[in-house]
């Protein structure tokens, strides 16, 4: 029986392990378009920027585990078909491989911004190693940031320790606006000021031309560098070309099985029917794609068990970490209840819905984080 996982990112390294750790002995192939070992991607806009990590700090499993474990791993290889009816996936070059299950585990793309097309500025996204090696050797310079979201904060913070001079815009009235509300949002928006960043607010790009940028709000400048991270799309074309049910990502059941049975999905490109939140949900988190990727390899093997991990998600910037577990989802929250001294200090916060905790978060009190959990789900 042959598992061909294709995406060479977290989700993928994880479910081949996972193969092997369940002592799976047949063939298991794994399919990433990237030329590098299949690597994790927080390290690109915390240690590799900040000069404390280097690339092969960010790899999954080591080029020695491949060979020992006959994983045959295709790096640099683009998936560019699937023919579910045949089960084989064909790869650009021509050949087919054969699979009894397949993974779909190819991650999302980031957004990019028609207004600079007419600009001369260079304009960076981050997503990829060599986006973090190029965006490392520019830090210390003016940079404008478009989107207050987590790449662009953690960028933030790893500029101002470069000694870059940081501009941020965003259209919401606060950063993580969406993820955290206005009340913790506004505290990030302090953290960042406290740092020097220019954070405009309720403001976006309205032109680029030349090396100039108009911001909304009437501002002019002329930064040496531009970062976008206003958000990515799911990487889903495979699975909608081959015919799978697809809408936003790869719909999955709760146990990450695609409308194929052979096929399963996990990772940023899966949106998936969680069995406790009641609704389809597709996370971009680190601990998504290693819990998914492990679990969808289970089913794989024949394990029928639903994904019922909430999402967990965390950030470092400047001297603050944080980490955030739960979801509060498109119904918002109610209640929102907020104690410690702050994110530097220590804080912790519990949102609500109804009286039930939907969601909670320590920053700085690492050990909170076990006592915060345990009132998900309760009152
Ligand atoms: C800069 C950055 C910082 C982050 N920091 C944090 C953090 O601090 N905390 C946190 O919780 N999360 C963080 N995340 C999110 C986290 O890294 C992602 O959720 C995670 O990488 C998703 O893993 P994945 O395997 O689903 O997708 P990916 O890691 O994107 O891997 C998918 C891979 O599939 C490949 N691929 C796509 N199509 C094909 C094809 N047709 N054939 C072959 N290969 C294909 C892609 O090239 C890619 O290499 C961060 C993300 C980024 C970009």
């Amino acid at each position: 029986m042959s598992m061909v996982i294709v995406g060479g990112g977290l989700a993928a390294a994880n479910a081949a392990k996972e193969l092997r750790d369940r002592d799976y002995p047949g063939p298991v192939t794994v399919v990433a378009a990237e030329s590098h070992l299949p690597y994790e991607r927080p390290p690109l806009s915390k240690g590799i920027l900040l000069g404390k990590a280097g690339p092969d700090d960010a790899v999954v499993n080591p080029q020695e585990w491949y060979a020992e474990q006959e994983v045959d791993l295709r790096t640099g290889t683009r998936a560019e078909s699937v023919d579910l009816e045949a089960r084989t996936v064909t790869l650009a070059g021509g050949e087919q491989l054969s699979y009894e299950r397949l993974l779909l585990a190819t991650g999302a793309t980031p957004r990019t911004l028609s207004s600079f097309e007419a600009s001369s500025l260079p304009v960076t996204t981050l997503r990829t190693l060599e986006d973090s090696l190029a965006l490392k050797e520019r830090l210390d310079r003016d940079l404008l940031i478009v989107g207050a979201g987590w790449i662009g904060l953690e960028v933030a913070s790893a500029a101002v320790q470069a000694g870059g001079r940081v501009t941020i815009v965003d259209p919401a009235a606060q950063p993580l606006l969406a993820a955290l509300g206005p009340e913790v949002g506004a505290l990030f928006a302090e953290l960042h000021r406290g740092h020097g960043v220019d954070l405009r607010l309720e403001t976006s790009v309205e032109a680029a031309a030349g090396d100039l940028v108009r911001l909304s709000d009437g501002h002019e400048l002329s930064p040496d560098l531009v970062v976008v991270g206003i958000g990515a799309v799911p990487d889903d074309s495979l699975a909608r070309d081959a015919g799978l049910d697809v809408d936003g990502g790869v719909l999955v059941d709760a146990s990450l099985r695609t409308s194929d049975p052979h096929v399963l999905a996990a990772g940023d490109v899966a949106v998936h029917d969680h069995p406790v939140l009641g609704r389809r949900i597709r996370v971009e988190h680190w601990d998504t794609a290693i819990h998914q990727g492990r679990h969808a390899a289970r089913v794989m093997l024949g394990d029928e068990a639903p994904y019922d991990r909430q999402p967990y998600f965390y950030t470092d910037q400047y001297d603050m970490g944080m980490e955030y577990v739960g979801s509060v989802g498109p119904d918002g929250y109610d209640d929102v209840e907020i104690s410690g001294s702050g994110l530097v200090e220590g804080l912790q916060v519990v949102w609500k819905r109804g009286g039930t905790v939907v969601a909670v978060m320590q920053a700085n009190d690492w050990d909170a984080m076990d006592s915060l959990r345990a009132r998900l789900g309760g009152a």
